[in-house]
Order: structure tokens, then sequence, then C-alpha cells
């Protein structure tokens, strides 16, 4: 008998559903679900009256015939799966998180965009379901939070103003982006300071100047960036800049995948690719 085996069954490859399968992020998760050993696509759901139902998935993002054909029924595709990826829009998003809740199965959301009624019904869903939701899924946008809550925490904000610059392509339709937003947040958890009441989301006119301890946003779309965020730190003579730039959707959707796997057989609750990565 080999030293490694065990009497233990074989652990199951996680099936994932993936909704919103046509999106440019859709596409990216069945590839990335393709490639990622322990995980497979169980079903492909899109809106009901979408050009793509019938046809299959894996043709749809570019790799060739996988057997599931994208449908408009999510309960039954939920009922057979043990996972959810889910990058569509703020209403869908909550729809989908009361049908995990009640298939009792893991939740990974990378939709951004979404209100505080949205997020107050999603943190109900969470109470049954494992809910892993980022409004970015990347390792290197996940580190880069750590590294601005660090550098928030360290320097005063009355010596130096935070802002973040970010640019995406010219379909979002969200402002400022999720990222954005999680980067402000770990910003504003460095300074103590609650993000809601002290960003600037916009400036136009006569702004007057700028409000101490404020933290400032702005926002370019255009062409086809995937996503490039910068924090500055801009004190008197000298200005620090943290910046990520994602050159490719698949590592939203790796990030993703591993969000699924991670959450397999966790007790309900709502987390974030922090916890995921082991960065919290
Ligand atoms: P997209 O190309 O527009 O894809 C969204 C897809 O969801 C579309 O195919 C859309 O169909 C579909 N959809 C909408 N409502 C649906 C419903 N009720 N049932 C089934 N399918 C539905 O957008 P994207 O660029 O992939 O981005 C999607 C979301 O992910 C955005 O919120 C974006 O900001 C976010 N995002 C997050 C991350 C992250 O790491 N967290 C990274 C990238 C993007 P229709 O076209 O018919 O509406």
């Amino acid at each position: 008998m080999s030293g490694t085996a065990t009497n233990d069954p074989p652990v199951s490859e996680m099936g994932l559903v993936v909704v919103g399968a046509a999106g440019r992020m859709g596409q990216a998760l069945i590839r990335a679900i393709h490639t990622i050993p322990g995980a497979r696509v169980a079903g492909a759901i899109e809106r009901a009256g979408s050009p793509h139902i019938g046809k299959d998935a894996g043709e749809l993002a570019g790799i060739g015939t996988i057997g599931v054909v994208i449908g408009d029924d999510p309960l039954p595709a939920f009922a057979r799966a043990d996972g959810v990826l889910d990058f569509t829009s703020p209403a869908a998003t909550v729809e989908f998180a009361g049908y995990a809740a009640q298939a009792r199965i893991a939740h990974v959301i990378g939709t951004t965009g979404c209100s505080a009624d949205d997020n107050a019904k999603i943190a109900a869903a969470a109470r049954h379901a494992t809910i892993v939701k980022s409004g970015n899924m990347s390792l290197g946008v996940n580190l880069l939070a750590v590294l601005v809550e660090q550098a928030a925490r360290a320097l005063d904000a009355d010596d130096f103003d935070i802002e973040i610059l970010e640019m995406h392509h010219r379909h979002k339709v969200d402002a400022p982006s999720g990222t954005a937003l999680l980067l402000g947040e770990a910003a504003a958890a460095g300074r103590g300071i609650d993000l809601d009441g002290n960003s600037v989301r916009s400036r136009d006119g006569h702004t007057g100047v700028r409000r101490t301890g404020s933290i400032g946003f702005a926002t370019l779309r255009g062409g086809s960036v995937v996503g490039d965020h910068s924090v500055v730190l801009a004190g008197t003579g000298e200005r620090i800049t943290l910046a990520h730039h994602a050159e490719d959707r698949a590592i939203f959707a790796r990030g993703a995948v591993k969000a699924a796997l991670w959450a397999r057989g966790r007790k309900p609750g709502l987390y974030t690719m922090r916890d995921v990565l082991g960065l919290a």
C-alpha cells in the first residue's frame, strides 16, 4: 500500500454554475473553471430572451464544446450544483443570492455597483449561504488594499491627502469602480474613519478647497482597459503612488474559482477575498 493512501472517500469536483455566462466575465469564468483542477462547469445561465440561450457555454467562451448548454432557469441549475459564480448586475445578483441561499450552495459575487439596500439583502442571504463578495477578485488588488491600509495608517491626514484614480473600458456602467471603493474602504480603515461620510466621489465647478481627511475619487472611461487603479498619497513636497494594472480578466476569474473552492463546506456568512487569500 502506498504511504499516501487513505480510506477517505475521494473529494468530488465542485460543480459551479456561471450566471451571466455570455458576458465578458462570464466567458472568462467558463475558461478558468475549465483549467482549474477540482472544479467543473455544472451550468450556465443567461437572462430569459438572451440570444445566447441554447448555445454551448464552452463554444461561446472559445474553448470548444463542453456539453453545457446556456439556459435561463437558475433554480434547477442551482439545485444540481455546489456553487454559483456571479458577475452580472446588482438586481440579478440580489435575486441569485436568494436562490443560492435556498439551495444552500456557495455564492461568489463579483458584481459591482450594489446599493446599500442590495448589500443588506445579500447580507440577509448570507445567514443561510456562504457568500464571498468582493469588488475585485485578484490577488494583486487585495494585496494592494492591505498596503493602502498600512500607508493610510502611517501617514497622517493633516500631512497626506488620499486620492483614488481609476480607468476602465467604455462598456463599464458603474462609477467609481468596485475596486476603487474597495481601496477607498482600505484607506478609510487605515485612517479609522467611515468612507461614506468622508468620500468625495466627483468634483465639478467651484468646489472650494480640499477638505482635510477626505478621500477623493476620479473616474476615467474609454477603450478596452481591463482595470487600472492608483492610490495617491499626496503630501507637501512628496507623493506616494500605489498602483495596480489588470491586463487580463483571467485574474478575476481565477480568483473567483479559488473563492468558490475555499467556500465549499464553510459555514454560512459573508466573506471577502481577503478572507480567501489569508490577508484579513
Ligand atoms: P457584461 O459583459 O455586461 O456581463 C454581464 C452578463 O450578465 C451579461 O451577459 C448580462 O446579460 C448578464 N445578466 C444580467 N442580468 C442577468 C440575469 N438576470 N440573469 C442572467 N444573466 C444576466 O459585464 P462584465 O464586464 O462581465 O461585468 C459584470 C460585472 O462584474 C460588473 O458589475 C463588473 O463591474 C463586475 N466585475 C467585477 C470584477 C471583480 O473582480 N469583482 C472584475 C470584473 C468585472 P445582458 O447583456 O442580457 O444584460
